[in-house]
């Protein structure tokens, strides 16, 4: 494999600094020549004077001045305004994009590096659940591929590759269980926000650790498997894994499974997107198959974590169901965070916003994100009420 050039959407995020450190693992194989960030400006110039972009996006030019004091190098390009993050994902030295934007900000960047001729590796879900029939017939329309970073798409991705897909029975998405996987239901309304965020086997942001805490993460990967394999969504179920080493499993007609596993680390999924086809030696610890001890399986808890349920009835209303249920947790997530509400009214709000503009038609980008923004204050409104 030559060397890959790769722009980052979200450099300083906790996907970002993964990518960020398989970049340093690979040099020759991956090089970083464009990176975005938001609030965190220090982290963008300690990153891009390690590994020496030639873009950089930041939201405003006060970010800007406040880069480049900080840079010891001079960038080819730094990009600001709403724009900006389009201009770095298109930016003609670049062979693939990793979107690594927590929530929808990706969204708007990912059809313009579609548009563009880029390879996508995709880590922000959300992108695929609000669009993914627009995203996954762009690529098609400009033979761009989607390489999955999210650990269990990754998986599937590689349990299916060469497989005919009339040969597929059914995607099993492995979930952790979160924190809560065994907690009773009664001691939810007290869940306080720094359990929330205790995340058993990942170290990850703090919206998809909320996110896998009331188990809509697994709720968004359905949906999100759902566009990028093209399996309905009746055929995709999911699986408590507490140990996180089974990443995903692919049921054949045949009965066979296969499955994927390593450590529960982001580097091995980024890792394997960035260098698709390859495989390459780099410094991933192995599995030590005689210490992990044991594997278990459970069914998951849908009385208690009714995220599933929910999103399973989006996907299969479709329409801009899917985009309402994200707008709708994007806001809820973010009332819990800032101690607004109790840890159970983000599914009572997602449920209520559902039911008020659950039947929105999907259409065009535009109308996506006319129901989104709908959605969010709808959510807004409900978690004040
Ligand atoms: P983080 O919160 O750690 O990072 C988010 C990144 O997005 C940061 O670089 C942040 O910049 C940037 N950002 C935030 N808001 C905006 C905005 N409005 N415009 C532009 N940039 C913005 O999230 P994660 O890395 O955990 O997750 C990123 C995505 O990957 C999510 O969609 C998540 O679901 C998905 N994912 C994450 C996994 C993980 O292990 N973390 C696993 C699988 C999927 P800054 O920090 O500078 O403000
Ligand atoms: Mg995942």
């Amino acid at each position: 494999m030559s060397c890959r050039n790769i722009v980052v959407l979200g450099a300083t995020g906790s996907i970002g600094q993964s990518a960020c450190r398989v970049a340093r693992e690979l040099s020759g194989r991956v090089r970083m020549v464009g990176m975005s960030g938001f609030r965190n400006i220090d982290r963008l110039a300690a990153e891009a004077n390690s590994l020496r972009p030639d873009a950089l996006a930041v939201p405003d030019a006060a970010a800007e001045v406040e880069l480049r004091a900080k840079l010891d190098y001079k960038p080819v390009a730094v990009f600001t305004g709403p724009g900006g993050l389009e201009q770095l994902a298109t930016w003609e030295g670049a062979d693939m994009v990793l979107v690594a934007i927590v929530g929808t900000g990706g969204l708007r960047p990912t059809f313009a590096a579609l548009e563009a001729g880029k390879d996508i590796a995709l880590a922000s879900k959300e992108v695929l659940v609000v669009a993914g029939e627009l995203v996954m017939s762009a690529a098609r329309h400009r033979g761009c591929r989607i390489l999955p970073v999210d650990s269990e798409h990754n998986a599937i991705f590689q349990c299916l590759e060469g497989r005919d897909p009339v040969q597929v029975r059914r995607l099993i998405l492995t979930a952790s269980g979160g924190p809560f996987r065994s907690w009773p239901e009664d001691k939810m309304r007290a869940v306080t926000r720094q359990e929330a965020l205790r995340h058993p086997t990942w170290r990850m942001g703090e919206k998809i650790t909320i996110d896998s805490a009331t188990m809509f993460n697994k709720g968004l990967e359905m949906i999100e498997a759902r566009w990028l394999f093209d399996v309905d969504i009746a055929r995709i179920d999911v699986v408590i894994h507490p140990q996180s080493i089974v990443h995903s499993m692919v049921e054949f007609v045949d009965g066979s499974v296969l499955a994927q596993m390593s450590h529960s680390d982001m580097r091995f999924p980024i890792q394997y997107a960035l260098t698709w086809p390859d495989r390459i030696a780099g410094s991933l610890p192995p599995l030590e198959w005689a210490r992990l001890a044991r594997l278990d399986f459970e069914e998951p808890r849908y009385d208690v974590f009714p995220a599933l349920a929910l999103a399973r009835q989006a996907a299969e209303r479709g329409g801009a169901a899917p985009a309402v249920l994200n707008a709708a947790n994007e806001v809820a997530v973010a009332e819990f965070l800032a101690g607004r509400i109790a840890f159970p009214r983000i599914w009572q709000i997602v449920t209520a916003v559902l039911e008020k503009c659950g039947h929105r038609p999907g259409g065009d980008l535009e109308a996506l994100l006319a129901s989104d923004l709908e959605a969010r204050g709808l959510a807004l409104a409900e978690a004040r009420s």
